[in-house]
C-alpha cells in the first residue's frame, strides 16, 4: 500500500517536489488504525505535516479504510536506513533541482536555474481576443512590448480558473525572450515557496534573492496560494519591492483582485494594486466559440459549425473544459477516421456532459411551471385546492422529482410544508395523467426540455 501512496504522491506533486520532501519518508509500524511515517529532521517531518498531511490521511484511508491516522515522527538514529525507502531507490536527491531548460534557444535570457520553462503553446498568437479578455491583453502585450513603462508596473492579472491568465503570461515571456536581451523568471507562487523554503535548507538564500533580484521581468502565477504562508508572503515582498526599485517589470495573476485578495499582507495589497489591474471576465458564447473555431482550425480536422456550438453552449465555465472536450473529439476522430457528428459528440463526451448538465432548481421550476399555466408563484406553496392551481403545482413536484436529486420530504418542504407522501401521490397522478391525456403530456413534456436547456 506504502508504494502505491508514495507513487501517486509522486504523480500529484511532481518529481522535484517529491525528491524534496517525501522521498525520505520510512515507513514505520502499521496498526489496526493508525499508520506512522518517520522523516529523518523534524524540520521535514513538520514540513510534511503542514503541506501534506491531509492528503497522506486521505491515501491511506482509501488504501485501507481501517485506518483513521496518520502519525508523522522524526526517526531515531537507528531506524535511518541505509538508504531511504521510497518508490524509486535509486535517487534520493534532497535538494530541488533546477528548472529543466527553457524553450527558448536564446536560454541566457531565460534564468534556467530558478524559472520555470514556458509553455509553447501560449503566444499571443493562440489566445483568442474577445470582449471578456481583450483589456488584460492589450495589457499583456503592452507590458511585453515595453516593459515597466509607467502606469503598467506591476501588472496585475486576475481572473476564475482557465480564462488564460497562465496563457497571457507565458506570452509575455514568450514575446520577450524572442526580442532578446531581456531575462525572464516565471513560476508559480507555489514553486515560488518551494524554491525558497529550499534555499532555506540548503543555506542558499542569499543565493535565491541574488537571482531573483536580478532579472528583468519577474512573473509569478497564482499569487493566491501565498494566502497564509506568511514568511513566503514577506520574501516575495522584498523581492517586489527591490525590483520595482530597481526598474524592474512584475507580472503578477491571482482568481482574485488586489482588493478581494484577503489574507495578503496589506502593504504587499496595496503595491500589487498600484500598477495596472486587468480582470478577465468569464467567457461569452461568442468567445468560446472563436476560441474552438481557432484550436478546430488548428488541428485540421473539420468539426461541424453544430458541433462547435453544441460545446460552446454545454461548457460554459473554463476554457481548460472547452479544449479538453474538443481535443477529445479530435482524437476520437483521428484514431477510428469517422467524421465528427452530433450523435458522435454526444457519446464520446458523454461523462464530460453530464457533469455539466445544468443544476436545474426547485425555485426554477416552479417559477416556470406557475408562468405557464398563468397562477402565481406563491400558489407553489399556497394551502389552495382548486385544481387550476392544484395541478399545476402537482407538475412541479413531478418535475422536481425528475430533474433534481431532492428526496420527497425536501421536495415537499419547498411546497409549503407539504408531507411527502403528497409529493408522492402528485407524481403518480401526473404521470397516470400523462398516459391518458397527449396534450398535457406535452405540455409537461415542453416544460421539462425548457429546465433542462
Ligand atoms: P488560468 O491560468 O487562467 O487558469 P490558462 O491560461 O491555464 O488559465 O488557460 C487554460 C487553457 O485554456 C489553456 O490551454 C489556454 O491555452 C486556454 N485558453 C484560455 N483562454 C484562451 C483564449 N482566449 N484563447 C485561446 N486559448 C485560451
Ligand atoms: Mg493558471
Amino acid at each position: 500500500a506504502w508504494a502505491r501512496i508514495a507513487e501517486r504522491m509522486r504523480t500529484e506533486v511532481g518529481d522535484v517536489e517529491y525528491r524534496t520532501w517525501l522521498q525520505q519518508i520510512v515507513l514505520g509500524p502499521v496498526e489496526e488504525d493508525e499508520v506512522t511515517l518517520l522523516l529523518p529532521t523534524r524540520f521535514l517531518r513538520d514540513w510534511v505535516r503542514t503541506q501534506y498531511g491531509d492528503r497522506l490521511n486521505t491515501l491511506w484511508n482509501q488504501e485501507i479504510p481501517a485506518i483513521r491516522r496518520v502519525e508523522l515522527q522524526v526517526m531515531r538514529p537507528g531506524e535511518r536506513p541505509a538508504a531511504p525507502i521510497a518508490a524509486e531507490p535509486s535517487e534520493s536527491a534532497p535538494v530541488p533541482e533546477p528548472a529543466a531548460a527553457p524553450v527558448s534557444d536564446r536560454a541566457s535570457d531565460m534564468r534556467s536555474d530558478l524559472a520555470v520553462p514556458l509553455d509553447p503553446r501560449f503566444t499571443f498568437d493562440t489566445f483568442v481576443v474577445g470582449k471578456p479578455n481583450e483589456f488584460a491583453y492589450a495589457c499583456a502585450r503592452r507590458v511585453a512590448e515595453k516593459p515597466s513603462s509607467v502606469g503598467f508596473n506591476p501588472l496585475f492579472l486576475y481572473g476564475g480558473v482557465g480564462l488564460g491568465k497562465t496563457h497571457l503570461m507565458h506570452a509575455i515571456g514568450a514575446e520577450l525572450m524572442r526580442n532578446g536581451g531581456i531575462s525572464v523568471a516565471y513560476m508559480s507562487a507555489e514553486k515560488f515557496m518551494y524554491r525558497f523554503i529550499a534555499a532555506i535548507r540548503s543555506q542558499s538564500t542569499v543565493e535565491f534573492k541574488d537571482h531573483l533580484r536580478s532579472v528583468d521581468v519577474l512573473m509569478i502565477d497564482d499569487l493566491q496560494f501565498l494566502i497564509g504562508k506568511d514568511n513566503t508572503q514577506e520574501e516575495f515582498f522584498h523581492t517586489f519591492n527591490a525590483l520595482v526599485d530597481a526598474g524592474r517589470q512584475i507580472v503578477v495573476s491571482a482568481d482574485k483582485s488586489p482588493s478581494d485578495l484577503s489574507g495578503l499582507e496589506d502593504r504587499l495589497r496595496t503595491r500589487l494594486g498600484c500598477g495596472m489591474v486587468a480582470d478577465i471576465h468569464a467567457t461569452t458564447f461568442e468567445l468560446r466559440i472563436s476560441i474552438l473555431e481557432a484550436k478546430a482550425t488548428a488541428s485540421g480536422v473539420h468539426v461541424p459549425g453544430k458541433v462547435l456550438e453544441f460545446l460552446a453552449h454545454k461548457i460554459t465555465s473554463n476554457v481548460r473544459e472547452l479544449e479538453g472536450a474538443l481535443n477529445r473529439l479530435i482524437a476520437h476522430a483521428n484514431l477510428f477516421g469517422r467524421p465528427i457528428t452530433l450523435e458522435s459528440t454526444q457519446d464520446v463526451l458523454h461523462d464530460i456532459l453530464k457533469a455539466h448538465d445544468r443544476r436545474v432548481t426547485i425555485e426554477e421550476i416552479q417559477r416556470k411551471v406557475a408562468e405557464h399555466w398563468n397562477i402565481r408563484l406563491t400558489d407553489m406553496s399556497s394551502a389552495r385546492r382548486a385544481r387550476a392551481v392544484a395541478r399545476p403545482r402537482q407538475v412541479a413536484m413531478y418535475l422536481a422529482k425528475q430533474l433534481t436529486s431532492r428526496s420527497l420530504p425536501e421536495i415537499g418542504r419547498k411546497f409549503g410544508n407539504r408531507d411527502h407522501t403528497t409529493v408522492m401521490h402528485a407524481v403518480s397522478r401526473v404521470q397516470e395523467l400523462m398516459e391518458r391525456d397527449g396534450a398535457f403530456a406535452e405540455d409537461v413534456e415542453l416544460l421539462r426540455r425548457m429546465l433542462e436547456s
